[in-house]
């Protein structure tokens, strides 16, 4: 029935002994086999993952459509700023997610009021790379126009906000040709924010000729491609080498 199989240790004492049937051969080749597979199967994914490229960071954009629920905003004729605000965001919200290396987190999708404690909160939660608050701005006359961006007073000349701030400021007056009021700072509660962070007031409800384009779909569409533009130029400067080229 086979061979016999004698082992023998370095002291000449017997340490294996067993008769070997040919089944027996091919049970033990299978189980090795079934072991390198084992193996392979472990090991092979970690090795080939190590020779591919590094997949593209995806940067979390924290869009703010300011005021909402008992918060209006400025209102005026009965157009109120928490609605023009949420128009914009969530045309921006479609145009950052379209991106494939950007995602868009929300501080608000609804009329509801969110403190301004909460928004950072929730961008900070979020892993937000940068926070841009959509507002719209209002004046005692009805002369006064334009697009403004406001940077919290406690960041430093040298901070990223300013860059993002005058991006999206240059991004929005391009787009849209209102009147080009620049970027500035003031007290703010984005103070609170670590990551760069900046307030586009993109209008003025206050001045009929504007308010009238505020409310237009259209003139929102344009808004929000300026400040998508600033966005991906903000993104291409801090990251330079993970922005994909178009
Ligand atoms: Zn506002």
């Amino acid at each position: 029935m086979g061979r016999e199989m004698r082992l023998l240790g370095p002291a000449g004492r017997l340490v294996y002994s067993h008769a070997m049937t040919k089944r027996g051969i091919i049970t033990l080749l299978v189980l090795v086999a079934i072991a390198i597979a084992v193996v392979l199967v472990l090991t092979l994914p970690g090795l080939l993952k190590s020779e591919e490229p590094e997949p593209a960071p995806v940067y979390v954009i924290a869009i703010d459509a300011g005021h909402g629920g008992r918060d209006p905003g400025a209102n005026v004729d009965d157009i109120m700023e928490k609605d023009i605000n949420l128009a914009i965001a969530q045309k921006l919200q479609v145009l950052v997610d379209a991106e494939p290396n950007l995602t868009a987190k929300m501080t608000r999708t609804l009329d509801i009021f969110v403190s301004l404690e909460e928004r950072i909160r929730i961008a900070t939660e979020a892993g937000a790379t940068i926070y841009v608050s959509v507002q719209a701005n209002s004046f005692v006359t009805e002369e006064a126009s334009g697009v403004e961006t406001i940077v919290s007073d406690t960041r430093p000349l040298d901070d990223d906000a300013w860059i993002l701030a005058e991006l999206l400021q240059n991004a929005v007056s391009e787009a849209t040709g209102a009147r080009d009021r620049g970027a500035r700072s003031q007290e703010s509660y984005m103070h609170r924010a670590e990551m760069p962070a900046a307030m586009v007031e993109v209008g003025y409800l206050t001045n009929p000729a504007e308010r009238s384009l505020l409310v237009d779909p259209a003139y929102q569409d344009t808004i929000a491609a300026g400040l998508l533009a600033g966005i991906k130029q903000f993104i291409g400067y801090r990251y330079p080498s993970t922005t994909p080229s178009e």
